[in-house]
């Protein structure tokens, strides 16, 4: 990884010495600890190490957006994605892990969040979101897990895909319909829960099989089968029948969250294919003679610089309390696209060793991939932005 400055007499204002910290705090934990294990474990679909979490904690990652009095650092979604982008360079996996803290989970009573948010920011309790199943993605209003009530007791059946770290996390956020679908209003009825469980373990009445992916390692994904899986009254999360908005609330927060991982993969890709061009020599020179190369280097920089300014511009936008959903739609769509552009140019620099599993570019490109997937699909982030832009179509 090539190293850059994390300061320059001429920094941005908004990037202020706490955010600067931060960020070096994040880059060299990334140099240091996190890229080694993606090089190592990634090739071998291995797991992100528990000690690894351990660190993060330490250093106060899954606390950054937790308020001081529940034990976190109390900063800004933007502080967070300034962390995310950096772990994003190292391991998108890793990036993604630090979502599992940060209150995840949304809407704690006052008793949860005195008990679980402190937990939370050390750590020990990171969790797993159950949302999307085999038949409802994009149209996830669509879902059809149910929980029914008995006695004091909510008892689920269905089914879950692509629930990812379902195996480690310490709890899940399940959406499940509790009362019958109204063909007209799909989302009213869904309600959302929270799963306490062991880390490794799935909890009675949940079986899980792994989804054989093609990136996104360091972590398993999996389809669960919730078969008769009996939760306490108390582990409803909000409000009974009002899940989908809980589900939509984190919406902002997300997609900035995803534009950071993006762009802290298509800075990795360009770090490395800088340091290829350099060292690579072809017709008695380094890469770097060429104007091909030079000009595909400097349009990748300008595209990530022009991703990372609206993805600034979002996050100081929700800190601020301001609604943001289509700059936040277009920050997440921008940056993705972008990723897969710049990584897919960096293994192109990288000539035939880019093709191999020698050099992480091949890394960078797989999990880039996934960004305009993920967190709502690109194709619907443009229906956000159209519908904002143009009213929704009848
Ligand atoms: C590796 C991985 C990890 C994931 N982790 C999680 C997780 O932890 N928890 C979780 O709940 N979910 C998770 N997801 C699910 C993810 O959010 C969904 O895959 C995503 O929302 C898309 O849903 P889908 O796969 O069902 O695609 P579909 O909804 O079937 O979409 C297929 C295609 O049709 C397009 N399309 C669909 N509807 C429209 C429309 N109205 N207009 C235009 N185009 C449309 C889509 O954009 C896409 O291109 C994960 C997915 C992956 C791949």
């Amino acid at each position: 990884m090539t190293h850059r400055p994390a300061a320059r007499p001429d920094t941005p204002r908004y990037l202020t010495e706490e955010r600067l910290a931060i960020q070096e705090l994040a880059r060299q934990f990334t140099r240091e600890r996190v890229r080694p294990l993606a090089d190592e474990l990634d090739p071998q679909q291995g797991t992100i190490p528990d000690s690894l979490r351990d660190e993060m904690a330490e250093l106060g990652f899954f606390g950054l957006m937790i308020p001081e009095e529940h034990g976190g650092l109390g900063q800004g979604v933007f502080e967070y994605c300034l962390v995310a982008e950096e772990l994003a360079q190292g391991w998108l996996s890793v990036a993604s892990l630090l979502a599992r803290g940060n209150g995840m989970g949304g809407e704690f009573t006052q008793q949860q969040c005195k008990e679980l948010l402190p937990r939370m920011a050390a750590g020990e309790y990171l969790g797993a979101f159950a949302l999307s199943e085999a038949e409802a993605g994009s149209d996830v209003a669509n879902l059809s897990c149910r929980a029914r009530q008995e006695g004091n007791e909510w008892v689920v059946h269905g089914t879950k895909m692509w629930c990812t770290y379902a195996d480690q996390a310490d709890y899940l956020v399940l959406f499940a319909r509790t009362s019958p679908k109204d063909p007209a209003k799909p989302h009213r009825g869904i309600s959302a829960f929270l799963v306490d469980k062991q880390r490794g373990t799935f909890p009675e009445g949940v079986s899980g099989t792994k989804v054989r992916k093609i990136g996104y390692h360091g972590w398993s994904t999996w389809e669960l089968s919730f078969d008769g899986l009996r939760l306490p009254e108390s582990m409803l999360l909000g409000e009974e029948g009002r899940g989908f908005y809980l589900a939509l609330g984190g919406l902002e927060v997300g997609r900035a969250h995803t534009a950071a991982r993006a762009i802290g993969l298509a800075q990795a890709a360009l770090d490395d294919a800088t340091e290829y061009a350099q060292t690579r020599r072809q017709f008695g020179g380094p890469l770097t003679q060429f104007q091909d190369v030079r000009f595909k280097l400097a349009r990748m920089a300008a595209d990530i610089e022009a991703s990372r300014q609206l993805m600034y511009h979002v996050a100081t936008e929700i800190d601020s309390g301001r609604r943001c959903d289509r700059e936040a739609a277009m920050a997440k769509y921008v940056a993705s696209e972008m990723a897969e552009r710049v990584t897919s140019d960096a293994m192109q620099i990288h000539g035939g060793a880019g093709y191999t599993t020698d050099f992480a570019v091949e890394r960078h490109w797989r999990d880039a991939r996934l960004t305009r997937i993920f967190e709502g699909a690109n194709e619907i982030q443009l229906r956000v932005i159209s519908d904002d832009m143009l009213g929704a179509l009848r």
